[in-house]
């Protein structure tokens, strides 16, 4: 029996539950339901207009339902009397094929069905503003190298520990929080988890850490490179393939880095399908001003620019940081949670039961002798190649279902057609005089 959110409401005194979605684009849309209302909206679920989301829906299409999945429910630490709860959305009795938390769902159940289950943690990296984001809110951080910066993280110490707090009293397990490697820009790490309960709290954190920072007077974004010639922001993943009961890590073995022969094929599967998903990891125009950066002030940018895999070493999109999971360095903080972990986990699984080779790995700096790789595949230098890359995958939809790509694909070209009709100073500059 899932939880009963009516109960739950007089047991810990929640006045209101917002019962929320994310669609395609990654935007959390919620309706904040009373809770002498909560069991008929648990029941029934909330009703929504679908085409006044990101989502492949016209406005004439009946209203579509988000059912809370009351098991995931999360009460707000600094507003206990409001609990969030993710919700799946349904249109009449039929589940929407592309609402990105049922196609990780699809992801990790079909894993399920090979005898697999997957556990991820995310790094969030994210920049504090001033309130109109046009700058480094801390006038004094200005340090050519800032990253873990012990001044300038204790001036924002209120705000930090405010977060990890929470963090804690929600039992994610926050082990460490740092100043990152921009001016501006933090990062705080909590504990892995199952690929569902990750994706809800990587949105519930972005939440977490825009309303807190609202309240201190400052803007946080998790925006792909905010602030040119500064480092970006990353949302790495670390992903590990456990047996079916999630009791086991079958990461460990004696092929290469101490790694079995099912890491390196997880890793294969993410290598090779990478270039054709980076418009689901690296998702807006923004995040191709991340990869394939030129350097930054503080000497790296940090992120990937070729599709290779190496041990311990950051310069490449897959770093393995010890035997018992490997990272991926490609995801921004645009990327859709739902989306980032299906992402990964079906391409993983994809390698897994396919047996995908990784490749030759380069043990060296790929920033400094990536010249010397000839044969590693390339990113996409933009999204509309990425589009290109991922409308002619074959296997991309094989995992994520052909209704999220399709859907996701329409909605992209409308974005891009919008983007290529704006004017921007750089062409009027360039322009005016031919
Ligand atoms: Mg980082």
């Amino acid at each position: 029996m899932p939880t009963d959110l009516k109960k739950v409401a007089k047991e810990k005194g929640i006045r209101f539950f917002l019962i929320s979605f994310t669609d395609l684009f990654g935007v959390t849309r919620s309706k904040l339901v009373p809770a002498a209302a909560i069991a008929d909206a648990q029941a029934d679920g909330a009703g929504f207009a679908g085409f006044a989301a990101h989502l492949d829906m016209s406005p004439a299409d009946t209203d579509m339902f988000g059912l809370p999945d009351a098991d995931y429910m999360i009460q707000l630490p600094w507003k206990p009397e409001v609990a969030w709860v993710p919700s799946d959305l349904f249109l009449g009795p039929d589940s929407v094929g592309h609402c990105p938390r049922t196609v990780l769902k699809k992801v990790l159940a079909d894993g399920k069905d090979n005898g697999y289950s997957v556990l991820t943690g995310v790094e969030c990296e994210f920049f504090l503003l001033n309130p109109d984001g046009t700058a480094v809110a801390d006038e004094f951080d200005t340090r050519p190298k800032p990253c873990y910066d012990q001044q300038a993280v204790m001036r924002r110490y209120d705000f930090i520990a405010e977060l990890s707090d929470h963090m804690e009293t929600l039992g994610w397990g926050p082990y460490q929080n740092d100043h990152e490697d921009a001016n501006g820009q933090f990062e705080q790490n909590w504990g892995p988890a199952d690929a569902l309960t990750t994706a809800d709290r990587h949105v519930f954190y972005k939440y977490m850490v825009k309303t807190l920072a609202e309240q201190h007077g400052l803007r946080a974004t998790f925006m792909p490179k905010p602030l040119p010639g500064l480092t970006g922001n990353g949302t790495h993943c670390h992903v590990s393939v456990w047996s079916k009961d999630g009791k086991t890590n079958l990461m460990k073995g004696d092929s290469q880095l101490g790694l079995s022969d099912l890491a390196l094929n997880l890793a294969g599967g993410l290598l090779q399908n990478a270039a054709e998903m980076t418009l689901i990891l690296n998702p807006i125009h923004n995040s191709y001003k991340r990869i394939n950066a030129p350097r930054t002030t503080s000497g790296a940018t940090w992120a990937p620019n070729t599709v290779t895999w190496s041990g311990n070493n950051r310069t490449h999109m897959i770093r393995v940081p010890a035997d018992n999971r490997i990272e991926c360095r490609l995801p921004d903080g645009a990327a859709n949670p739902y989306l980032l972990q299906a992402a990964i986990a079906g391409a993983g699984l994809h390698g897994i039961m396919n047996k995908t080779d990784p490749g030759k790995r380069y043990d060296i700096d790929m920033y400094a002798e990536g010249h010397t790789v000839k044969d590693a595949p390339k990113l996409p230098l933009n999204m509309v190649d990425a589009m290109h890359l991922f409308e002619g995958s074959r296997t991309v939809p094989e995992f994520l279902g052909q209704e999220l790509c399709d859907a996701y694909l329409k909605l992209k070209r409308i974005e891009w057609a919008d983007f290529m009709h704006h004017f921007s100073d750089w062409e009027r500059r360039n322009g005016l005089d031919v």
